[in-house]
């Protein structure tokens, strides 16, 4: 196509978004997108990239903006690769993921009577976040503990991120101020060298209990005890530091040692009723508001009365399962990382809750396994990865019938995937409900009824 030029400056409408949140329009037949726009915008932009089949522009300015445009509340927008709708409303971004849902469940599941609810936000969508990791590093201007830059591995420096907790800024100004003043060294990807590598930090929004974990390329910091009181003077709800040795070199943030040295190995918080023991590698959902939301849905949908089998797959520390306890007869949760399973049964044991049981294993063998024993399930809940559910898995869910299928998907393109083969397979779609989990980033969690026909 050379009507589309590199390096030309094209006024273009936006008719689309990606799901990512990209601007979607054509010059001529030609597609362009674009980071920035809102759809209905009239934008001037200047082709930086030519593909055989589209293009990729940089926004210029906005000709005509949507009455959906805002202001970026943060700073660090355009550097970071995190919030990317935050040029949008709160309500326009629900919208957005709301029809993000819509189109997928349609195009790729084929599916054109299935109710999809609107998006339910957050009040304040705000400080959701349970969870930081902060890169840190030594740069000319001193160090820098924040966020990676979109695309690279450049940190930039940050004193607040509005998603997060603000007791993760506070930990990190310490830190930070700390490693400054003592000249400790900071690790360094290129050369492997350097010690402190990520600060994280973890919170129980109901306990207030807060955790330190800072990530290193060794087995201690110089004088680290100095450090530890300093955190827990500033920060009184500090409640466990933990050193957690990495030494590899890799981009993945957390090694397998966790020292602790000072307090206790776990925090706790509550989601709902139940209470849970967080440790340090262990994954719990990282916006505890919504994930109440979200649960309560899933116990909604799963329609339970005291008599049922249930499959809680995917069940990661078994927060799903525990949730359903009381209203099911027996629930077998099953999830392949073993120290998970674990803290499933440990949970279990604090909660009081007698009728789960936990698998170590992949769904995709345990489940055909049950199935072939003769183990049958009333309602099954999934809850699995990006990915999505293995063919497996939805094969014998195919065969098994149960009454209901609960599906908790962080991916609407293969929950539309899966959902149409379990349509074909004989069971009927009901309503998808999505939830906003993570604010002003592109990423929409969904939950979805599916009935035996
Ligand atoms: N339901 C849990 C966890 C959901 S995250 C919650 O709400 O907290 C998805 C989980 O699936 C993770 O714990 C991951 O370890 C697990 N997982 C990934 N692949 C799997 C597989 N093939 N079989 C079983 N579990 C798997």
């Amino acid at each position: 196509m050379d009507l589309v030029k590199k390096n030309e400056v094209y006024t273009i409408d936006i008719t689309g978004m990606t799901h990512e949140g990209q601007g979607v329009g054509r010059i001529d037949n030609f597609t362009v997108f674009v980071d920035g726009p809102v759809e209905g915008e009239k934008v001037e932009i200047k082709i930086i990239k030519v593909k055989k089949s589209y293009a990729i522009g940089k926004l210029l300015q906005v000709l005509e903006p949507s009455s959906d445009r805002t202001e970026p509340f943060c700073p660090s927008y355009k550097r970071c690769g995190g919030c990317s709708l935050q040029h949008m409303n709160y309500e326009a971004s629900l919208r957005f993921k709301t029809n993000v849902v819509r189109e997928s469940i349609r195009r790729i599941g084929g599916l054109e009577n299935v109710v999809v609810h609107d998006t339910v936000g957050m009040e304040q969508p705000v400080n959701y976040r349970n969870k930081a990791q902060y890169p840190i590093g030594r740069y000319k201007d001193g160090i820098r503990a924040g966020f990676y830059a979109k695309r690279s591995h450049e940190i930039i420096d940050c004193a607040t991120c509005t998603i997060q907790h603000s007791v993760s800024d506070r930990v990190r100004a310490v830190v930070k101020e700390y490693i400054e003043k003592n000249n400790i060294s900071t690790y360094d990807e290129i050369t492997g060298e350097g010690l402190v590598r990520h600060i994280m930090t973890r919170v129980g929004f109901k306990t207030g209990e807060v955790m330190v974990v800072l990530v290193i390329n060794g087995r201690n910091i110089p004088s680290q005890k100095k450090l530890v009181d300093r955190l827990v003077k500033e920060i009184p709800e500090i409640k466990s530091v933990v050193l957690n040795v990495n030494t590899k070199r890799t981009n993945v943030i957390l090694g397998d040692e966790n020292i602790v040295v000072y307090g206790r190995d776990t925090i706790t918080d509550y989601i709902g009723e139940f209470k849970f023991n967080i440790s340090p590698l262990s994954f719990f959902q990282v916006n505890p508001v919504q994930t109440e939301v979200l649960y309560r849905k899933a116990l909604d949908y799963a329609q339970l009365t005291g008599k049922e089998t249930v499959f809680d797959l995917y069940c990661g520390i078994g927060t799903i399962s525990l949730f359903l306890s009381k209203k099911a007869k027996r629930i077998y949760g099953v999830e392949v990382v073993e120290a998970a399973v674990k803290d499933a049964w440990e949970n279990a044991k604090v909660n009081g809750v007698e009728n789960a049981e936990f698998i170590v294993g992949e769904a995709e063998k345990v489940i055909p396994e049950m199935y072939e024993k003769g183990v049958r399930a009333d309602v099954v809940v999934v809850d699995p990865p990006r990915k999505g559910c293995d063919e497996a898995v939805l094969k014998t869910l195919v065969d098994m019938k149960p009454e209901r299928i609960v599906y908790v998907s962080c991916n609407p393109a293969t929950l539309a995937r899966d959902l149409k083969y379990l349509a074909e397979g004989g069971f009927e779609v009901r309503e998808v409900q999505p939830v906003d989990m993570f604010p002003w980033t592109y990423h929409v969690e969904c939950v979805a009824l599916i009935e035996k026909k």
